[in-house]
């Protein structure tokens, strides 16, 4: 009996309806401890963004870390290369001067060939006139004029010394031909050499040129991988945002909370020392005020319960799994520029621009010690900024086709408890929120 009286009277004060029946101080022991329950929940999820923030950031100094072995991988084999290609360059010049000392030392064989030759056929020739006439007609000339023996012998002798001069001039002819042509065979294989390490250089360098095109792609790669990395982490940093202000949305429901229990109670007391009329009284639960609306058929007609229809439209997608995938809200489609309402009265804990949810809003409402978050995208204009207070039905953009969206429409999600990157307390708002 005294838990009724009780009740009529925080009703009374207060003037909330989160007194139901005669149970109203423990519903709302019960709210504190589910909005710090809905708050402990909300700083686990953030403290597995952070070691997802923690996880992206080592990955991306090991992507670094990476970039520099491979940048260091880069210029050794630049430095490889240039010294391969100055190593070609060095041999294909000496390859040119041995070439031009083959052509020379050639030139040289082919004129001693050739006085060797010249030579050979005069000594045939002096042979032949020898053996005819017993000596060479030259030799005999010279025989025949000899004025005495001693001077014959004389005479004689000098004859052979000029054969055996013609013989050794030959002689020396052949030894410089043969030392020629043994230099030139020693030149011929230098130049094989030559070319065969030229060869080899050049496979080199072709081996070389591969690898650099293959540390050229790694590079890439890991380049392309930063930048993935990076948005990934604007991702992570865009939730850790949303989560910290809803923390502290929760926070401030919990304060504002624990300030209504203690009027609360200060009216109980007040009220123990009356003697009131014990008959149950429920209360409606809702709030009281009816708004009539736009009533244009632009904006939807306010509804007198806790939540209201946020746009005018038809459902053009519902919740659940589509072809796409998971769909976490409901989309209400209109070819006209419509506002978009606030569903329930609650705190603007995001208004931003997002690149998948476009010109977006979060708003968090706090329902008889529930949490709910709901989220309004895709709108061309926001109509309210972060922080705001807003009441059930005012508007608080204009709907749109912004962000990751195809036509204009509103993507609107339902979460009972804060939003999640994971949107785990995304619900079905269908027969929770009117809609179209
Ligand atoms: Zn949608």
């Amino acid at each position: 009996m005294k838990k009724q009286a009780i009740s009529l009277a925080v009703a009374a004060t207060v003037g909330m309806g989160t007194v139901i029946g005669g149970f109203a101080i423990q519903t709302e022991a019960a709210s504190i401890s589910s909005l710090k329950e809905q708050q402990n929940k909300i700083q686990s999820q953030r403290s597995d963004v952070h070691s997802n923030i923690k996880e992206s950031t080592e990955k991306l100094s090991e992507i670094k870390n990476q970039q520099t072995n491979v940048k260091n991988e880069i210029q050794s084999l630049d430095k490889e290369i240039s010294e391969t290609t100055k190593q070609i360059e060095e041999k294909t010049a000496k390859i040119a001067t041995t070439k031009d000392e083959i052509t020379k030392l050639q030139a040289k064989i082919e004129e001693l060939k050739d006085r060797i030759e010249k030579r050979n056929i005069l000594l045939k020739e002096r042979v032949r006139s020898y053996q005819e006439n017993g000596l060479g007609i030259n030799y005999l000339d010279v025989l025949l004029g000899s004025t005495s023996f001693s001077d014959f012998i004389e005479r004689a002798s000098a004859v052979a010394t000029f054969m055996q001069a013609d013989q050794d001039i030959l002689k020396q002819h052949e030894a410089d031909k043969n030392e020629l042509e043994a230099t030139q065979l020693q030149v011929k294989k230098e130049l094989a050499s030559l070319e065969k390490m030229v060869a080899e250089l050049e496979s080199m360098k072709k081996q070389l040129n591969a690898e650099r095109a293959e540390k050229d792609q790694l590079m890439a790669q890991l380049v392309q991988q930063e930048e993935e990395e990076h948005s990934h982490m604007m991702d992570l940093k865009e939730q850790e945002k949303l989560l910290a202000i809803q923390e502290a949305a929760i926070q401030k429901a919990i304060k504002q909370e624990q300030e209504r229990q203690a009027k609360a109670a200060a009216a109980a007391a007040a009220a123990k020392s009356r003697t009131t009329q014990s008959s149950t009284i429920a209360s409606s639960g809702n709030a009281p005020k009816v708004s009539s609306g736009g009533g244009s058929g632009s904006a939807p007609n306010v509804s007198s319960g806790v939540w209201t229809q946020p746009a005018t439209g038809y459902v053009s997608s519902g919740f659940g799994y589509r072809s796409a995938g998971r769909h976490d809200g409901v989309d209400i489609a209109n070819g006209a520029s419509v506002p978009i309402l606030a569903a329930a009265d609650g705190v603007v804990i995001r208004a931003y621009y997002s690149t998948t949810y476009g010109n977006c809003i979060f708003l968090s409402h706090s329902i008889n010690g529930q949490v709910y978050t709901t989220v309004y995208a895709h709108m061309s204009s926001l109509a309210v900024g972060s922080g705001a207070t807003v009441k059930k039905g005012q508007k608080i953009g204009t709907m749109g086709n912004t962000g990751r969206s195809r036509g204009q429409h509103l993507h609107f999600e339902l979460h009972k408890g804060p939003w999640t990157p994971d949107k785990r307390n995304a619900i079905n708002p269908v027969g929770i929120v009117p809609l179209p």
